[in-house]
């Protein structure tokens, strides 16, 4: 899978803002809970469409899917959900878009949601329960929203992370127990747990849990800060290499490295070429 081959390479979780978040930066953080916690540090950089494009093609990455982050502020979600759109039309072969709102603002989520799809949306997130209030609230409240994602087969992105382990900013504690109690209440729609789900899949080893997946993927995003590589054997074997997505989490993370880890990993080259095209492919038809 290096540069120059022909094999297909789509990365399902990038982000990109337009340039008036590095201008108003400070501002901006103050505004949106979840902006402001992922970008605590000065040195997390903030990347165009532009800059994502170079990066593509340096790592002959066809497509990528652009997504927000888990906005708490209503203006922050429309400037980067615009943004997104704006960069399709102008690269509709190279970017799928994907946009983002928080599923407790009702039915202006739903609104949102919903112009966007006319846009061409192919799917939802990347949501930070933590920030958008929805580890404690009340599942049946987010029934408007997840019905809509399910009847309009859209796939929810969710932020997840592991019980244990260093801190990092925007980790939070969206972990197993809230990822099966999600599933568990709304198994009929189709949810992208990403960075590996927080490990959630090691629980489908669990004689109760065995079947309890069939609707969720996990995907690749910034996993070589967390794991050993040797995760993705691992996970394929439990959970089976259909629900492995691969996704780099730029600019957190370079989309090389991601890359060059799964690469790298002792699975066969059609293994490896589901984790990079066929999954995500399928799931989106
Ligand atoms: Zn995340």
């Amino acid at each position: 899978m290096t540069k120059n081959t022909k094999n297909k390479i789509i990365d399902s979780m990038v982000h990109i803002l337009p340039e008036e978040f590095n201008v108003n930066r400070k501002e901006f953080m103050k505004i949106d809970l979840t902006f402001g916690e992922l970008f605590q540090n000065p040195k997390s950089s903030i990347h165009n469409i532009h800059k994502l494009l170079d990066s593509m093609n340096i790592n002959n990455i066809d497509k990528s899917i652009c997504c927000g982050f888990g906005w708490t502020s209503k203006k922050l979600a429309k400037l980067s959900n615009d943004y997104i759109i704006k960069s399709y039309k102008t690269h509709p072969k190279n970017i799928i878009p994907f946009c983002s709102v928080n599923p407790l603002w009702g039915i202006e989520a739903i609104d949102e949601v919903d112009r966007y799809f006319q846009s061409g949306i192919k799917g939802v997130g990347e949501l930070h329960p933590n920030y958008q209030g929805m580890l404690d609230c009340n599942l049946d409240d987010l029934r408007p929203f997840f019905n809509y994602c399910e009847s309009n087969k859209l796939p929810v992105i969710i932020h997840s992370s592991e019980p244990i382990g260093k801190y990092y900013p925007g980790k939070g504690s969206f972990t197993s127990k809230y990822i099966i109690e999600l599933i568990d209440f709304y198994p009929k729609n189709k949810f992208i747990f990403s960075h590996l789900g927080g490990g959630v899949p090691f629980y489908a080893l669990m004689k109760e849990f065995s079947n309890k997946f069939n609707n969720s993927y996990f995907d690749t995003a910034a996993f070589s800060y967390i794991y050993d590589k040797k995760i993705i054997e691992i996970i394929k074997d439990i959970i089976g290499i259909d629900r492995i997505i691969f996704s780099s989490d730029f600019p957190i993370i370079s989309q090389k490295r991601i890359i060059e880890d799964i690469c790298s990993s002792k699975i066969s080259h059609s293994e490896k070429e589901s984790i990079f095209y066929k999954n995500i492919s399928n799931l989106l038809n």
